[in-house]
C-alpha cells in the first residue's frame, strides 16, 4: 500500500465537496488538494450521446428490502451537477427553526441569516436566474446574478392574484448567455441538457479542474477511514485493482448522503446516529385541466413556485408543501380540438421528518442497504392536505378539473444520514460540519440535513459548504 500526503483529501466530487474545495481555496489558494471519486468523468458530449449520466446505476450501489423506498443520485465526477434540473430556492428562513416555531424536528446550529452571504456566493457561482421580487419572501442582500425566465400565461394569472407567494423559479439554467454557458431553450429534458444551459461540474467548475494543486483521481472508490485516537489518519481507497492510502491535514467526506455513511460504518466509527434519519421530500404530481387558459409558453422547464402552503402554524401538525408550476406536459397535450394547452402540470413537494427506524447499515461484505419502509405520518398528512388545499389555492384560475396523478417513486433527494447539531449525544457533525469525535473530518452534502425542508437542496449544500469551508480554513 503506497502512501501520498495532502492538505486536504476529498472523498467524493459533488456539490458538497466541490463548493468546499472552492471555499477552502478562497483563503488558502495554494493549499494541496487530492479528490478521490468513484466514478468516471463522463463528459457533456459522452452523456448525450449515452442517453444517461453515468456508466453506474445507482441501485447497483446499494441494497434495499423488497417495498423499500428507491433512491436516486449520480455515481461520477461532479456527482449531482450531472444529473440534477438546477432548481435553486432557497430554503425558508422557518426551516431552520422548525422545534423553535413548531415544537416538532430539530433546529438546524444555523440560521437562515448567517447562511445569507453564503447563499449569494453560491447563487453568483452557478449564475441563478431569479426574480428580485422573491426577497419579500425570501430576504437577500444581493441581487440574483441573472434575470427570472419568462413566466408561463397560468403563472401571470396566479402571480397577479398571488404576489406574496407566487414566484418565478429560481433556477441555475441560464436565462441569458453568459460567459459560462448557452441560455435555456425550454427543452425540458435538463438531467441531459443538450445546449448545456444548467450549471454543471463540466462548464462552472474550469477554475478547480485547471487549479495547479488540485487533483481529482477518478475510478478511485474509497472504502474506508483509517481511524486512531479520535482521527481520520487516512483515506484507503481501490485504484486499478490496488488498494491504496492517502493523508491529509484535513479530511472531507462527501461521498452523498447514502455512501458516506456507510463509509463511516465500514471504518468503525461508532456515533450511534451513522447513518440514521435517511430521508426525502414526499412528491406527487397533479394534472389541472382549465377553461379557456393557454399555457406553456414560458422560459424554462418549471417556470414558477408558489408558497401558499409553504409555512404557518399547521406546521405543528403536518409537512409544509411547495408548489412547483412546470412549462412541460409529461401526460402529453389536451386531445379536444383547440384546446392542446390548456392544461397545467404541477409537481407538489411535501417535507418529511427524519424518522430513527430509516437508516443505512452495511451488510457483512461492506455493501450498504438502506432501510426505509415508509415517509412520516406528518408527510403523509402533507400530501392529504396539500392535496385538498388545491382547489382553494388554484382559485384565481379557470380550472375544469384537478387530476392527482400519483406519488412520485423519488425527488432524487438523499438526505440526513449523518445529521447536524449541536449536542453530541443527538448529531453526529456540529455546526460547522465537523465531526463531533473525528475532529479533522468534515462531512458535506445533504447528508448533515437535520430536517427536510420542501425546497430543493443543492443550493443550501453548496452554500454550507462555503460557510464550512471559509470558517475552517
Ligand atoms: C435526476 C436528479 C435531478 C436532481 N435535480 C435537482 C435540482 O433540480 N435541484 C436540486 O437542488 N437538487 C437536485 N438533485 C439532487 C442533487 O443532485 C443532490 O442534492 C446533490 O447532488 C447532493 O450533493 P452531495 O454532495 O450530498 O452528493 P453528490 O452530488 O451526489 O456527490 C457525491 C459524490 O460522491 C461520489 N462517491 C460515492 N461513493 C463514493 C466512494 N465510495 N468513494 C469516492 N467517491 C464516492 C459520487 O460519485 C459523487 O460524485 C437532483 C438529483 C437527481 C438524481
Ligand atoms: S429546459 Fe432544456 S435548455 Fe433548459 S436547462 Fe433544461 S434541458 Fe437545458
Amino acid at each position: 500500500m503506497s502512501a501520498e500526503h495532502y492538505d486536504l483529501v476529498v472523498v467524493g466530487s459533488g456539490f458538497g465537496s466541490l463548493f468546499f474545495v472552492e471555499g477552502f481555496l478562497r483563503k488558502r489558494p495554494t493549499a494541496r488538494v487530492l479528490v478521490l471519486e468513484r466514478g468516471r468523468h463522463h463528459s457533456h458530449r459522452w452523456q448525450i450521446e449515452n442517453g444517461r449520466n453515468s456508466a453506474v446505476a445507482p441501485e447497483d450501489t446499494y441494497r434495499t428490502p423488497p417495498g423499500h423506498k428507491i433512491w436516486n443520485f449520480t455515481i461520477g465526477l461532479g456527482g449531482g451537477t450531472n444529473c440534477w434540473f438546477a432548481q435553486t430556492p432557497r430554503f425558508h428562513p422557518s426551516d431552520f427553526r422548525l422545534r423553535t416555531l413548531y415544537g416538532v424536528g430539530q433546529d438546524w446550529p444555523f440560521g437562515y441569516d448567517e447562511l445569507e452571504p453564503y447563499y449569494v456566493l453560491a447563487e453568483r457561482k452557478m449564475a441563478v436566474a431569479g426574480s428580485p421580487d422573491m426577497a419579500e419572501l425570501l430576504p437577500r442582500s444581493a441581487p440574483f446574478p441573472l434575470p427570472p425566465h419568462a413566466l408561463t400565461s397560468v403563472d401571470r394569472v396566479m402571480r397577479a392574484a398571488q404576489p406574496a407567494f407566487h414566484f418565478p423559479m429560481a433556477t441555475a439554467r441560464a436565462s441569458a448567455v453568459n460567459p459560462q454557458r448557452a441560455r435555456c431553450c425550454a427543452s425540458a429534458r435538463c438531467n441531459l441538457c443538450p445546449v448545456d444551459a444548467k450549471f454543471t461540474f463540466e462548464n462552472g467548475f474550469r477554475n478547480l479542474r485547471e487549479h495547479p494543486s488540485v487533483e481529482f483521481r477518478t475510478e478511485c472508490p474509497v472504502t474506508r477511514l483509517d481511524l486512531a485516537n479520535d482521527t481520520v489518519q487516512g483515506v484507503i481507497y481501490e485504484t486499478g485493482g490496488e488498494e491504496r492510502r492517502a493523508s491529509g491535514e484535513l479530511y472531507v467526506l462527501g461521498a452523498n448522503a447514502l455512501h458516506s455513511p456507510a463509509i463511516l460504518l465500514r471504518s468503525g466509527a461508532d456515533h450511534p446516529f451513522t447513518g440514521v434519519g435517511i430521508h426525502e421530500q414526499a412528491g406527487y404530481s397533479v394534472e389541472v385541466l382549465l377553461d379557456g387558459l393557454d399555457n406553456f409558453d414560458g422560459g424554462t422547464i418549471t417556470t414558477a413556485l408558489n408558497y401558499a402552503l409553504y409555512d404557518g402554524e399547521f406546521r405543528r401538525s403536518y409537512g409544509s408543501a411547495l408548489i412547483y408550476f412546470e412549462n412541460r406536459w409529461p401526460y402529453g397535450l389536451r386531445t379536444e380540438f383547440g384546446r392542446w394547452r390548456q392544461l397545467a402540470p404541477l409537481v407538489v413537494v411535501v417535507e418529511d421528518l427524519p424518522q430513527d427506524q430509516n437508516r443505512v447499515v452495511v451488510d457483512d461484505d461492506g455493501m450498504p442497504r438502506v432501510l426505509h419502509e415508509r415517509i412520516s405520518e406528518y408527510a403523509r398528512v402533507g400530501v392529504e392536505r396539500s392535496f385538498e388545499a388545491l382547489e382553494k389555492v388554484l382559485a384565481p384560475l379557470p380550472v375544469e378539473r384537478i387530476d392527482f396523478k400519483g406519488m412520485r417513486a423519488t425527488e432524487s433527494h438523499v438526505q440526513g444520514s449523518l445529521r447536524m447539531g449541536r449536542d453530541p449525544a443527538t448529531s453526529v457533525v456540529d455546526a460547522d460540519q465537523v465531526h463531533h469525535r473525528l475532529r479533522n473530518l468534515v462531512v458535506v452534502g445533504s447528508a448533515v440535513f437535520p430536517t427536510g425542508p420542501c425546497a430543493n437542496p443543492s443550493l443550501t449544500v453548496a452554500a454550507m459548504s462555503l460557510r464550512s469551508a471559509d470558517r475552517l480554513a
